[in-house]
């Protein structure tokens, strides 16, 4: 795909639309011929952006986040600075949509938000999210290791993570032991599965987006022990480890 913008570079909606071919430039997700070609967001109005788009009740914009679901398409990202300067983020997709109100619970969210769209980042600049992020403090010295949970601990996606598993499987299955939400007490049981950050700490720096792919279920136990190896294994080495296949 050509290069087509530049994170350093100020654009104005115009701009935007010019080179795109089209779209309106009054909307945060401009259609052509039934494909959405960009998204803009303010985050005046979406503050959770861009990983988090909260879906207006408008009859077209829920129309085009359908779309942007279905076609699987990836769009450019832009922010809103100021006036007449939007900022470049990346190439995303959306991960899904969801109606589900505990989404719209999240605080921040424009009152007449309907849906949420997740946008995953497929190419980009790192982003950070509004997230609040701990982590033990032995890991400060460590910034592999910090950057791997940091990665785990952005909430949004991890909570989707679960949600699209919970709606594909019904359950949560941890990659290692095989321990089912099914065979727990339906009103607990999911407490105990978390994500894990799979992507290897040696590669970490040179990625920096977290796609849905890059997140594992672990169950807690499990996950506590993966983080005691070292250096940190694989999901797939720690399961041998742990099935004593090593
Ligand atoms: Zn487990
Ligand atoms: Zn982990």
């Amino acid at each position: 795909m050509k290069k087509l913008f530049s994170c350093d570079t100020p654009y104005t909606r115009g701009q935007i639309r010019d080179l795109l071919g089209g779209g309106s430039a009054q909307s945060y997700l401009p259609t052509r011929n039934g494909k959405v070609l960009c998204g803009c967001f303010d985050p005046k109005k979406n503050r959770r952006a861009p990983f988090f788009i909260d879906i207006g009740a408008g009859p077209q914009v829920k129309k085009s986040a359908q779309w942007l679901v279905d076609d699987k398409n990836i769009i450019p990202v832009f922010i809103k600075q100021a006036s007449h300067n939007w900022r470049y983020q990346g190439e995303f997709r959306a991960a899904g949509l969801s109606y589900d109100s505990q989404y719209r619970q999240w605080e921040g969210v424009r009152e007449i938000a309907i849906a949420v769209l997740f946008l995953e980042q497929v190419k980009g600049i790192e982003l950070s999210d509004n997230a609040e992020i701990e982590f033990p403090g032995q890991m400060e010295g460590n910034k592999k290791l910090r950057l791997h949970y940091v990665r785990e601990r952005k909430p949004g996606l991890a909570k989707f993570k679960k949600e699209l598993l919970l709606k594909k499987d019904g359950c949560l299955r941890c990659e290692v032991c095989g321990l089912n939400s099914r065979d727990l007490p339906e009103e607990i049981g999911l407490a105990c599965f978390e994500v894990h950050h799979r992507v290897p700490l040696a590669s970490l720096e040179d990625k920096s987006f977290t796609t849905l792919e890059d997140l594992a279920i672990l169950c807690a136990n499990c996950h506590r022990m993966i983080h005691k190896t070292e250096p940190l294994m694989s999901v797939e080495e720690f399961g041998s480890f742990f099935w004593g296949k090593h």
